[in-house]
This record gives C-alpha cells, sequence and structure tokens, in this order.
C-alpha cells in the first residue's frame, strides 16, 4: 500500500556530534514500512558545521572575543576536516602547537606526555582540537548567542522547569544569529522536500528550545503542514502538561514510542481512522478545545528498524574532552546506535522510571533478527561499530546474539549498557570479546550493599566486581554509573562507596566512571513510595509544564542529609577524575574532601531506622 504522505522527521540542535541520535531513523524505517515517505535531517550536526567556518567566525567575531574568533576563523576549516576524519595530517600542525589559537581552556594542558606518551599523535591532536572548539562555543555564547552549548542549545530553560513562562519568553525574542541559521536550514528543507508533517524530536532537554524555534516558524511560515513533538523529554516531563500554550508551536504531542501515535496522526489526517483511535497524543483542535492525552495502552510490539538513510554522516565529528580511553566512547567514532531490546528486563530500581514504557516494557527480539539488523545497518551506514542504546542489555539474548555474530563471522565492534550480572561469567566475557565487545557500562550506584538491597539493584558489590574481572580478563573496558545522596545515606557510606570505587580503578577493572546525584522522579518506585526509602514528597501536586524530578525530605523530617550534598559531589567527581587519569589511588578518600563534617543539627533526626 502506498500513501501520498510525507514526513519530514527532524533531530534539532542539539545532541551529539560524533554520530546521529537514532530516533528519527527507527520512525523513518517504520513509516516507510507502512507506505509512507519519510526523509529526516539533524538540524544540530549541519548547525555546527555551518558555524565553525572561516564565514560565520569572521562575521560573528566581535567584543571581548573578537580577536580570538577571528584567529579561530583561520583554522577552523582544517580543523573541521581533521575532525570528520577527512584529512588526517592536520594532526601533526595541532601537536607541534604551531596551528591552534590557545584558548582558556588550554590554560591547563601543560605536558601531556603522561596521558599520551610518545605515540599517539592523533589522539592528542584529537583531545587539543576538542579544547579549541570547545573555547570557539563559549566565544559564541558570551558574544552571540547565550544559549549555545557544542551539545546542548539553550538546555537550562527546559531543565527543572516548573512552568512554560520562561521559555515562552524566550521564544518571544527575536531569534538569534544561531536560531536564523537552523531555520535557514529548515527552510531549505521544506522546500525541497515539501512534507504535509514534520516531526521535532526531543530526546534530552538540550533541544526543546530547538524544537519549539522551528515549531514557531513552522506553523508561521508553512501553515498547511502539521507539526508534532515526541521524544525521551517528552515522555518523561510532559505526561501531566498542561499549559495549551506549548499548541502555539505544535498540533500534536505523543508519548512514549512514536511509531503508532504517527501512524494514527496519518491515518486520521486522511480520513482513514476517526480521532477516537489516535494513540498517546495530545492535541488541539480546530475549535480551540485541547485533548490532553488519548491513553491508550496499544504499543508497537515491533519497532521500527532503523534506517539512517539521508542523513549526512561525512559532517559527523570524532572529538574527545578526557584522555581516558573509555570515555572517549561517547564522544569518538561514528558509532551506529542501535537498540537490541525494547525495555528493561530487570525494571526493578528504585530511583530508575520504571513505570514508563521505555523502561518497563521488556520486548526482546530473536537473536536472528537483531543480527540481520545490524548486517542491513552496516551496509546503509558503511561503519561496523555499534553502540547498543538499550537501558540494560539482556544477557541471554546478548548471549545468543555473540553467537549468531560469531557463526555468521561478521566482524563487529560493539559496545553498550548492561547490569553487572552473575551471568558475566569468564566464559561469557570471553565469548562478548570474540563477537568484538569492546566495553560496557553498567551502574553500581550507590556502591553500598545496604542502599543496594534498599533500591532493589539485584547487584552486589562482590558481584559486581567479579563481573568487572571478567570483562578485563577479557579485554573489554568498563564504566561505571555512580550515584550518592539516596535517601537514607549517610556520610561513612559514601566514604566508603568511593573507596570501592578507588579500589577497582587500581586494580584496572574500571576505566571510568561518573557520579549523579540522586534524583526522585515522579515515574521510579521511590518517587511513588518514598516511604518504603526512607522518604517523602514535599509536594504531589503536578507542575502545568515539566513534571519528572520531585522535591523530597526525609519521612522524619529535618534536612536532606546531615553533611553538605553539594561538598559531596564536588570531592566525589574530583577524586573520580583524578582515578580516570591514573592520579592519586594512593590518596586516603577522606583527602578529597577537606573540611567536610557531619553537622551538628539538633533538628535532623535519622531517618535509618525505617531499615
Ligand atoms: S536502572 Fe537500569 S537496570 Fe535498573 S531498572 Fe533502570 S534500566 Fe533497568
Amino acid at each position: 500500500m502506498m500513501t501520498s504522505m510525507k514526513f519530514l522527521l527532524i533531530t534539532p540542535p542539539l545532541t551529539q556530534l560524533n554520530t546521529p541520535y537514532p530516533a528519527t531513523a527507527v520512525l523513518k524505517g517504520w513509516l516507510q514500512a507502512q507506505g509512507y515517505e519519510a526523509v529526516q535531517a539533524d538540524l544540530g550536526i549541519e548547525t555546527v558545521d555551518r558555524l565553525f567556518t572561516a564565514a560565520w567566525l569572521r562575521a560573528a567575531a566581535r567584543g571581548r572575543h573578537r580577536e580570538y574568533m577571528l584567529a579561530a576563523a583561520e583554522v577552523v576549516e582544517p580543523v573541521m576536516r581533521f575532525l570528520r576524519g577527512e584529512d588526517a595530517t592536520v594532526a601533526w600542525r595541532i601537536v607541534n602547537g604551531s596551528l591552534l589559537p590557545e584558548g582558556p581552556r588550554f590554560d591547563n594542558v601543560e605536558d601531556m606526555e603522561w596521558a599520551f606518551g610518545t605515540a599517539g599523535v592523533a589522539d592528542r591532536a584529537r583531545y587539543l582540537a576538542t579544547l579549541f572548539l570547545e573555547d570557539v562555543a563559549d566565544s559564541i555564547r558570551e558574544e552571540v548567542d547565550g544559549h549555545f552549548g557544542l551539545v546542548n542549545y539553550a538546555e537550562h530553560l527546559a531543565t527543572y522547569a516548573p512552568t512554560f513562562d520562561e521559555l515562552s519568553a524566550a521564544l518571544q525574542r527575536q531569534p538569534s544569529e544561531v536560531d536564523a541559521l537552523m531555520l535557514d536550514l529548515l527552510e531549505g528543507y521544506m522546500e525541497r522536500e515539501r512534507p504535509e508533517v514534520v516531526c521535532l524530536s526531543v530526546p534530552f532537554p538540550g533541544c526543546l528550545y530547538g524544537a519549539l524555534r522551528c515549531g514557531q516558524w513552522l506553523r508561521r511560515e508553512w501553515p498547511g503542514v502539521k507539526v508534532c513533538i515526541g521524544g525521551g523529554f517528552v515522555n518523561t516531563e510532559w505526561r501531566q502538561l498542561h499549559d495549551e500554550r506549548l499548541f502555539d508551536y505544535c498540533h500534536f504531542i505523543t508519548l512514549d514510542d512514536g511509531e503508532l501515535p504517527l501512524q494514527r496522526i496519518a491515518e486520521w489526517l486522511q480520513d482513514r481512522c476517526t480521532e477516537r483511535e489516535l494513540v498517546r497524543t495530545m492535541w488541539r483542535r480546530d475549535d480551540g478545545t485541547v485533548v490532553w492525552q488519548r491513553l491508550n495502552e496499544e504499543a508497537v510490539v515491533e519497532n521500527g528498524e532503523p534506517d539512517f538513510g539521508g542523513l549526512p554522516l561525512d559532517k559527523y565529528l570524532s572529538t574527545a574532552d578526557m584522555t581516558n580511553a573509555m570515555h572517549r566512547m561517547w564522544s569518538d567514532g561514528r558509532w551506529n546506535k542501535v537498540m537490541m531490546a525494547h525495555g528493561c528486563y530487570w525494571h526493578r530500581c528504585a530511583f530508575c522510571d520504571t513505570t514508563l514504557d521505555y523502561i518497563g516494557r521488556f520486548a526482546p527480539p530473536k537473536a536472528a533478527k537483531v543480527v540481520d539488523m545490524m548486517e542491513r545497518v552496516m551496509a546503509q551506514t558503511g561503519v561496523s561499530g555499534f553502540h547498543f542504546v538499550d537501558e540494560a542489555l539482556p544477557p541471554k539474548l546478548l548471549r545468543e546474539v555473540c553467537e549468531e555474530i560469531v557463526k555468521r563471522g561478521l566482524m563487529v565492534t560493539f559496545w553498550g549498557n548492561i547490569r553487572f550480572e552473575k551471568a558475566y561469567t569468564a566464559e561469557m566475557c570471553d565469548l562478548l570479546s570474540q563477537a568484538g565487545c569492546v566495553a560496557v557500562s553498567g551502574g553500581l550506584e550507590v556502591a553500598s550493599d545496604r542502599l543496594l538491597k534498599l533500591m532493589d539493584k539485584g547487584v552486589t558489590i562482590e558481584q559486581t566486581v567479579q563481573a568487572c574481572r571478567h570483562f578485563r580478563d577479557a579485554g573489554i573496558m568498563v564504566h561505571t554509573y555512580l550515584m550518592y545522596g539516596f535517601p537514607t545515606e549517610t556520610l561513612q557510606e559514601t566514604l566508603g562507596a568511593l573507596d570501592t570505587v578507588r579500589r577497582m580503578f587500581d586494580e584496572g577493572i574500571v576505566q571510568s566512571a561518573f557520579w549523579h546525584r540522586y534524583a526522585m522522579t515522579c515515574h521510579s518506585p521511590s518517587g511513588q513510595h518514598p516511604e518504603r526509602y526512607g522518604a517523602r514528597r514535599c509536594s504531589v501536586a503536578p507542575n502545568p509544564f515539566c513534571n519528572n524530578e520531585v522535591d523530597w525530605e526525609p519521612l522524619h523530617g529535618g534536612e536532606q542529609f546531615d553533611y553538605d550534598i553539594d561538598e559531596v559531589g564536588r570531592g566525589l567527581r574530583v577524586a573520580t577524575y583524578n582515578y580516570m587519569n591514573g592520579l592519586g589511588l594512593d590518596q586516603p578518600v577522606r583527602s578529597w574532601f577537606p573540611g567536610l563534617r557531619v553537622k551538628k543539627n539538633k533538628n535532623h533526626k535519622s531517618n535509618r531506622s525505617h531499615e
């Protein structure tokens, strides 16, 4: 069946520089399979590609940063060619110090030999070129557009925003020069493609402003075109949305996987289904009434197979903002981002959005289907590296996929998120390595057995350490996600957690780590039943705009913690940054928190008693 409707699927600025975010590719694959035409655009990488040019930087040079921007304009194009992988020889000029104007971020670059040794010219150059891009981005932010960041745009306006007011005010102002550039690119797509429906995918808060700017422009300049907004950010933050002003920027807001909602919207627009058949969609009718949600449990059991066709794959940049090899996996290399299975097979962790579809609905496909998809994506993109963006790869399916890869003799390289399961035996890790797995990331979270049990993580420290040893022995790098500030967590437990992490770095079984501060979200078990975790919510009334993170306090009153949690966060980050660079591993963990004490607050009541 062929229909006449055409979709333009857009990732607005800005997500990441090294590879496309996969949402539009998955939707494109699905819509095409239903007989629709679909094209996609990553306006983020295209905007960056236009900003980091000699002509744009020269025109933008002004104010205190004028001299620096003019100097940057002289060299930016060879640097971009190097980062795109088009001209490796530029690396020699970058490392010998004769090319780049050195902005503030170069102040701390002294002896890089400890990090790269005497070889590794390309790696050194990539690191320095990334510092250069960040310095240029800082200049753009200070002189041209206060919202600009290298991998996000106006993120602060969308993060923890209880009302739409601030974002709305920013959108009422004249478009900035960066906005204008983005809209110019959008205009080009609209003229060339002439779609009936434009879908704006918002995976992160750092692309919401860009999406709304595009929606605002489309509604004004292309009034016959329907605009949809959806994506990961929308799925978590807008479930209780109640601000009609959003519909000045779009016609439809979709929740959870976009395949079925978009398909139904298209059918409705073509009078092929009734309004009642719209699913997981909010919209404003022509008479102005708003239908806030068509909550319909209907889900697509099979997700779309990604189609990366049409994306400017040669424009992505391999960057490195740290010398650490594992940390660089996120920004270096054009990995094919794909999903092995929908949802998380565990879906129990107390801090995680387990009540939402993208975590709570686990739907594993057959291994052969996953490997078929990998072969097709490789043929399309010409890249054999895969980043599995599953919340947690299911070990049984992962094993079968590895066996299938080995059986077919496929040469692939891959990495992804796992849980530190007992399933990761020496034999399993060898199989993973043989199939092409080079790195895994997984949560050790609070690194305290008491708290891991309380949060129902389903792993222990011992089990994690054992799994990490097997990964190390198989040559697979490990990144671990860590968490501090969980309800009832004591200072002593946090220091103990850091010491566990220090020992793991020292043993060489973890290569990189990152500490997140615990955030109570309304879609997580701890947000829905905080009393089970020694906490209570300060307010349960929903905001009219974003609703995800909620304020909490200890169950029995008092401050959240009897120590300075911000100070603890700083110490944890500094210590771990040093560990990632192989430094400070013999220092007592207490030394990273000079002056930190447990507060003597008479009103503070410990809530450990609920254990
Ligand atoms: S934190 Fe990870 S393992 Fe736990 S439920 Fe969420 S996705 Fe699954």
